[in-house]
């Protein structure tokens, strides 16, 4: 099998699953109980808490554990929306977002009465800095834009677009980190809040942490006990939340090792991708190494992606949360491709763990492909 599909997950790190194991079955205590043997589920949880602030160069207090990403985003869009809007109720997205972020906006517009503007990006699907500086408001409590977009790989320049927000509105300015954790650095000091998720980076599927500054109230959507400072109600997941420390400190260390060596089979993939007929890429050249879309111009990415399916070469054709709808990417569609293109993309995601071997080989099986479907 090869496994081209690490934006949408990656496999436990053995040494997250050791960990993860030793905790399942030494302290099944809740966190929350208040004799020995449960503290010391608490004081890993706290400790795991502040290794990852300490990572980040962030304070304890501002490191939240939830479910990942998607819940991170959500927590802090409509919390920081139904905290604020007796300050007003116009807030910014970008029209690339995860549906974990255009979903919480969309609903906040439909359902709550707020107004919300979607940038637009770029051809390389960028936010750029002038379309923000003219969104903002003196009622704009909000700006939410992406760091690394999950489909395309192109980077926001999220120290740029903090300054226009900090510069002309009093609006908090959030990022959906998911793509860029341990993948690049992240200018955590701009930032007022961030989503992240531990199943990207080798951790455990339905683990992730919200990173907010102190000052912001949050209205908590999961009413419950005192768990998380009362913004997240129910018995903490603390064996994935204490390994989250682990596996962030693993993905770290070796960030740059990882990503030098993703980069040359991006490179070595986008050399082989740009000598076929029929494929255009559609990521631009500064995207993340860890991401690379194209087109295969003569077919559908349906089909595509079961004829590579069948040869177990596994891929996707957009973010895996939108797979089971038939429409094309919203994302490529901002960028100004066509629909008909935009039909026919394939995203590749790789991990430090696939070799150039990989590469070639899947050039083979996309050769392969195309030929024999032009014979058709
Ligand atoms: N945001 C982005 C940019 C993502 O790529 C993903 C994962 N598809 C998410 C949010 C959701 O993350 P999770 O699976 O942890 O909810």
């Amino acid at each position: 099998m090869i496994f081209f599909d690490s934006a949408s997950t990656t496999p436990l790190h053995p040494e997250v699953l050791k960990t993860y194991v030793y905790i399942l079955e030494n302290y099944f205590a809740n966190s929350d109980a208040l004799y020995d043997y449960a503290l010391k589920s608490s004081s890993l949880m706290e400790q795991s808490r502040e290794q990852i602030a300490s990572m980040l160069k962030v304070k304890d207090n501002e490191i939240f554990f939830t479910s990942g990403a998607s819940e991170s985003n959500n927590m802090l869009i409509k919390g920081i929306s139904f905290a604020y809007q007796h300050k007003g109720k116009h807030l910014i997205t970008s029209a690339v977002e995860h549906s974990s972020v255009m979903g919480a906006f969309k609903q906040l517009e439909e359902y709550f009465g707020f107004e919300v503007t979607y940038l637009p990006v770029n051809s390389k699907g960028v936010v750029e800095c002038e379309q923000l500086k003219k969104a903002l408001r003196p009622d704009t409590i909000l700006v939410s834009i992406m760091s690394v977009n999950n489909e395309v790989g192109s980077i926001n320049d999220l120290k740029a677009l903090s300054k226009i927000v900090k510069t002309y509105s009093h609006a908090f300015f959030h990022s959906d980190c998911t793509q860029s954790l341990a993948k690049m650095e992240i200018p955590m000091e701009c930032l007022d809040a961030a989503s992240f998720s531990a199943h990207k980076i080798y951790g455990c599927k339905g683990s992730g942490f919200l990173y907010k500054k102190v000052n912001i109230q949050l209205l908590p959507l999961i009413n419950g006990g005192q768990q998380e400072e009362g913004l997240r109600g129910g018995t903490s997941n603390h064996p994935c939340n204490i390994v989250l420390a682990k596996t962030l400190r693993l993905a770290m260390e070796k960030m740059d090792e990882h990503r030098q060596k993703v980069a040359q089979l991006n490179d070595l993939l986008r050399r082989e991708l740009n000598r076929m007929d029929d494929i255009i890429i559609n990521s631009p050249e500064d995207a993340t190494p860890y991401i690379l879309n194209f087109s295969c111009t003569c077919m559908t990415s349906e089909i595509m992606l079961n004829a590579l399916n069948e040869r177990q070469i596994y891929v996707s054709a957009q973010s895996t949360c939108h797979s089971k709808t038939k429409s094309v990417s919203e994302v490529l569609l901002a960028m100004g491709i066509g629909q008909k293109r935009a039909s026919q993309a394939i995203r590749i995601s790789f991990s430090y763990l696939n070799t150039e071997e990989e590469v070639i080989e899947f050039i083979r099986n996309l050769k392969e492909i195309l030929n024999e479907y032009r014979i058709k």
